[in-house]
């Protein structure tokens, strides 16, 4: 991600007159959407076709930085000890299990109780992962069996944490997207167990998408918003070829604000959203 904009801005402006069209498709490509493209592209013409990378740039920043919400206030447990659950969601391959881990390391380095609920049952696999995990950074995990109802298996985790006294229970969820409603179905039904011993609960969900994938991740945001209702979002793959513009457009679209950011496979490249941070970074 990192200079990703400065290098874009750099070859469409080291010419004699800008190419506006070019310019716009350099900013649809960095998946800013079409309408921050559009205001964008419509600020420089007023400007004339004389403008430099600098001005571009700072014109990107202006309206990335309008549209990026301010920073939200970390998590931190609830006053009555009872459990924080969250529910992270997404579509298999986004990331979701390793920044399931990732949540739960950087919440246990902040010195609070964590456990883990391996509710993607359908993949022997995914829960594998996320006990090898677990095991890795020292955190109680609690698993289904193989295609156990994930719904089961995060109300036993969600008993098990409110009995234990932990602070923070983090449920990685199934992602199958070739079932959609199923999967939808499956939320929604998640939501309502672990409700039943929390009525406030889950008190977040996040949704995992990869950088990478540029308007998928909207497209993902939407649909899993019908179902449950987001609260944040997770960004992985920020240090590949993601350009971070997908935060962006989330935003803008859905009022959905990226919450934390994986910049890397192992459980410390990962960390709480810092809007300054982020727009000095993409450019
Ligand atoms: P899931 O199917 O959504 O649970 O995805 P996984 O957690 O299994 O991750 C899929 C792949 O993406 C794995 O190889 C992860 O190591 C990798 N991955 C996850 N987050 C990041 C990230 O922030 N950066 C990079 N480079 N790879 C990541």
């Amino acid at each position: 991600m990192a200079g990703f904009f400065k290098k874009l801005f750099n070859k469409v402006t080291n010419k004699a007159e800008i190419d506006w069209d070019e310019l716009e498709a350099d900013l649809i490509g960095a998946d800013l959407g079409a309408r921050t493209t559009m205001a964008i592209v419509d600020d420089l013409r007023e400007m004339g076709r004389k403008i430099s990378a600098d001005d571009v740039i700072s014109v990107c920043k202006q309206h990335i930085a309008g549209i990026l919400p301010e920073d939200l206030p970390a998590f931190t447990p609830r006053a009555d000890g009872s459990p924080t659950v969250i529910l992270v969601v997404g579509v298999n391959g986004t990331g979701k299990t390793t920044s399931s881990a990732k949540l739960a390391w950087l919440l246990k380095n902040q010195g609070y109780s964590v456990s883990l609920a391996a509710a993607d049952t359908f993949r022997a696999a995914a829960v594998e992962q996320l006990c090898v995990w677990a095991d890795r950074l020292g955190v109680p995990v609690i698993k289904g069996a193989p295609n156990a109802d994930p719904a089961s298996v995060c109300y036993t985790a969600h008993q098990k944490a409110i009995n234990d006294g932990t602070q923070f229970l983090i449920c990685d969820t199934a992602g199958r997207i070739h079932t959609r409603h199923n999967l939808m179905q499956e939320l929604e039904k998640i939501e309502r167990t672990i409700g039943k011993q929390d009525e406030h609960a889950p008190h977040h969900r996040l949704l995992v998408v990869d950088a990478t994938t540029g308007g998928n991740a909207l497209a993902q945001a939407r649909e899993f918003n019908k179902a449950i209702p987001l609260d944040g979002l997770i960004v992985t793959k920020l240090d590949g070829s993601g350009k971070g513009g997908i935060a962006v457009v989330i935003q803008q679209e859905l009022k959905i604000p990226t919450r934390f950011i994986g910049l890397g496979e192992e459980a410390s490249q990962f960390k709480a959203f810092n809007k300054q941070e982020f727009v000095e970074g993409i450019f």
